[in-house]
């Protein structure tokens, strides 16, 4: 299926509530770029996004303010009304003589339930559990002390945006499917058409995939992970590939955010455990000169409890090594329940298994978070990496990471590197390990195992390591290795 979701524009829209007008004034300076004056803020963007003169045209936000809850709501409401919606908002939590942040919170979830909220609040008077006990536990409020520290309040703001925008971009996805089943949906299904369909879509959908599981339409390929003085390749990153009889391909980024809607993803990540693990022992087994292997595991997986058990098992019941396995997990999945996660992956980590924050960049990006976490290894998102030879600002954020993760003692990789230029750069950077198109696309089990032969026969990797798939005679895919001067 070749089809992608369409470019939705990142909402940017900020609602302040606060009966100070002042707090106003400091929202302003934090996040409307003109006014900005705060040393430290300008610092922290100089780390990350180079000079001010450098920063990313996106980073501007669009703010409004509101002195009374009564008013914040009422902003909503306009505001979802005419098609632009608030993506996140932060909310006081006392705001004599009206409706305090807590009561405007739920009255605005209720008008618009997808709008980030961060209750700003300099008293002890509601406690982070009380707060839950009236809001209910949500993955959209996030509480913030007063005094602002004003890094946070940028972070929030940018990291808070960037989620209601991937919650959007999810949505779309969902929707391109049920199109996709909508137009192949035989006539007879049309007389169900008066049921809720969007629920019927996605349930026929995930029933497929269930299918998809035990009829062998899903499998793994693999692709290296590159050192990039030695061009040596590394390791393995097993993606899931679904294969459907009648769309071919399906891309993993449109099944698993609907497997993640049910429990279809936890049989859905160990078989891609399982299947990992199981290959790279039988490879072991035959003789193929075998590298450690990277498995992404979803955060609903994480979350689902008794984790490090799981990963246990796996790899005693394949008899796979736990050095030779890493597991690739988002910052979300790490930032949701952190101090949960902490345990489980401390324990696995300790016998041995690498822990990777995978698309690195993309979400919280935090240097305090990234320090309580017992991980390796950090991979740079792609998206930083595409015009890192062009684009000065995302040459200054690469840079950045590298040198944040050199001082904590983190393997870096970048992702996505898709020609010489790229990484001719991240070379100069100090950048240890890639990956991406210009070495190898993922590959099948099979010529991945030829491939790792190839490799371990090459005496001088730096010369032939490229390999390109080219269709074999008879149509059968073959590996070619590409000199690194012809490109
Ligand atoms: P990811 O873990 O960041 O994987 C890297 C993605 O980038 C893969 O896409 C890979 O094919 C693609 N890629 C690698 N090099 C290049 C390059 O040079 N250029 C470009 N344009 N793309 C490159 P893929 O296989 O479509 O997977 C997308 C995402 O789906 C993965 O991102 C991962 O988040 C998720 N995913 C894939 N397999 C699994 C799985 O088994 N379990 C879970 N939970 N998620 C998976
Ligand atoms: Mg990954
Ligand atoms: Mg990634």
């Amino acid at each position: 299926m070749s089809a992608s979701p369409a470019h939705i524009a990142e909402n940017r829209r900020v609602l302040v509530v606060d009966d100070n007008t002042a707090i106003h004034d400091d929202f302003r300076k934090i996040l409307c770029p003109s006014r900005r004056s705060d040393a430290a803020l300008d610092e922290f963007e100089s780390m990350l996004f180079g000079q001010s003169e450098l920063r990313p045209a996106h980073a501007a936000f669009e703010l409004e303010f509101a002195t009374q809850g009564e008013q914040g709501v009422e902003m909503v409401r306009q505001a979802r009304t005419a098609g632009r919606p608030y993506a996140v908002a932060f909310i006081d939590v006392r705001m004599p003589p009206g409706m305090d942040g807590i009561d405007t919170t739920a009255r605005i979830w209720r008008l618009d339930p997808d709008i980030q909220i961060v209750i700003c609040t300099a008293y002890s008077d509601h406690t982070w559990e009380q707060i839950l006990k009236k809001l209910g536990r949500s993955d959209r409020l996030v509480v913030l002390k007063k005094p602002f520290d004003n890094i946070e309040v940028l972070q929030l703001a940018d990291s808070l945006t960037q989620r209601r925008h991937s919650a959007n971009v999810t949505q779309q996805h969902l929707e391109m499917l049920q199109q996709i089943i909508a137009q192949r949906a035989p006539a007879t299904q049309f007389a169900q058409a008066a049921l809720d369909t969007q629920a019927r879509l996605r349930a026929g959908m995930a029933d497929e995939l269930r299918t998809a599981l035990h009829s062998g339409q899903i499998s793994l390929h693999y692709q290296p992970l590159v050192e990039v003085a030695t061009r040596r390749a590394v390791g393995l990153e097993a993606l899931v590939r679904w294969k459907h009889p009648t769309q071919g391909f399906i891309a993993p980024s449109l099944f698993i955010p609907l497997a993640e809607e049910s429990d279809l993803i936890l049989e859905l990540g160990e078989f891609v455990l399982r299947t990992g693990c199981e290959q790279i022992k039988a490879w072991e087994q035959a003789g193929v000169p075998v590298v450690p292997l990277a498995v992404n595991i979803s955060a609903l997986q994480l979350q689902h409890g008794g984790f490090a058990e799981f990963v246990r098992r796996v790899l005693r019941e394949t008899g796979l090594q736990p050095q030779q396995l890493s597991l690739e997990l988002t910052e979300s999945a790490l930032m949701k329940n952190m101090h949960e996660h902490v345990a489980e992956l401390q324990t696995l980590r300790a016998d041995g298994v690498g822990i990777e924050i995978d698309d690195f960049g993309t979400g919280y990006s935090s240097l305090s978070y990234l320090k309580q976490l017992p991980i390796d290894t950090v991979k740079i998102d792609r998206s930083f990496i595409q015009n890192i030879d062009s684009n000065p600002v995302d040459a200054a954020i690469v840079s950045a990471i590298l040198a944040m993760a050199q001082t904590m003692r983190l393997r870096v990789v970048a992702e996505g590197v898709e020609t010489r230029e790229q990484l001719q750069v991240l070379g100069g950077y100090g950048c240890t390990y890639a990956q991406g198109y210009y070495f190898s696309k993922p590959l099948p089990a099979e010529t991945c195992r030829k491939l790792l032969f190839e490799l371990a026969a090459r005496p001088a990797f730096t010369e032939t390591l490229r390999m390109q798939l080219v269709a074999g005679p008879h149509g059968a895919p073959r590996l070619v290795a590409v000199g690194e001067g012809k490109s």
